[in-house]
């Protein structure tokens, strides 16, 4: 069954042209799947409906158990929660450490503090980060900093993890180290979702491949090539 279904799915923003137009797609629990495509194509619109942070304008989007054209405001936080999302900028909170950062994500679910506190070493440990769980993000590197920001995406085991750029701000080596921690944890059972420019990654970790151009989803090929210049 599919996770995540898209139809004829059209987004247009109140100024502007259509960021998503007519894209029909479906992926199944377990995939690996990367979204590529120039600047502007639409990847990022295509997240930000998956976890309903914007509505459709036309067709519609499941993602698990939610129809999110029928879904009523108090359960947008039960969707979120089934969705872990990952930005290139790790968005992490600068005055917390890497164990708090991690456990702020259960603890505002309502978790109990015996279970976070367990959930979090296991996690840190997951993404190696254990010995750092008292550091605060300025203390890391940049490569450090994301697997805090995966960890606390995967807290509280989420169906799919987006991952919006994630080695948008990472050398090689530490990109690649990235890399192997998302298949990891794919192969672990969660869907991932990953829009990137990362031609590198694209064409040596082979994972399906949707490209989307001007809004249309242009291709949809099982362990794809990046296929473009940039
Ligand atoms: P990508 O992530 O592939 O770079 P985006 O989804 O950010 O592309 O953008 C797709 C199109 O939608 C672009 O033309 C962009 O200018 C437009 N767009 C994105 N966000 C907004 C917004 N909040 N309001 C109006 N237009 C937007």
């Amino acid at each position: 069954m599919a996770l995540i279904e898209l139809r004829r799915v059209t987004k247009k923003y109140p100024r502007g042209s259509a960021a998503l137009r007519d894209v029909t797609l479906s992926v199944k629990q377990g995939e690996f799947v990367y979204i590529v495509g120039p600047s502007g194509a639409g990847k990022s619109t295509l997240i930000r409906l998956l976890y309903r942070e914007e509505p459709v304008t036309r067709g519609s989007i499941k993602v698990g158990k939610f129809d999110l054209n029928k879904i009523k405001k108090r359960q947008i936080p039960i969707l979120r929660r089934s969705i872990g999302v990952v930005f290139q900028d790790y968005k992490l909170l600068p005055h917390k450490t890497v164990f708090e950062n991690v456990a702020f994500a259960m603890e505002v679910i309502g978790e109990k503090p015996r279970f976070i506190k367990k959930r979090v070493a296991d996690i840190l440990n997951l993404v190696g980060l254990k010995h750092k769980a008292r550091s605060f993000p300025n203390q890391l590197s940049g490569g450090e900093q994301q697997r805090v920001a995966i960890a606390r995406a995967l807290v509280n085991n989420p169906k799919v993890l987006i991952a919006d750029e994630p080695t948008g701000n990472l050398d090689p080596e530490i990109s690649e180290e990235i890399m192997k921690l998302l298949e990891r944890i794919n192969e672990q059972g969660t869907t991932i979702l990953m829009a990137t420019h990362n031609s590198t990654v694209v064409n040596t970790h082979k994972h399906r491949v949707l490209a989307i151009e001007d809004g249309k989803l242009v291709r949809d090929e099982e362990e794809g090539e990046y296929g473009y210049d940039d």
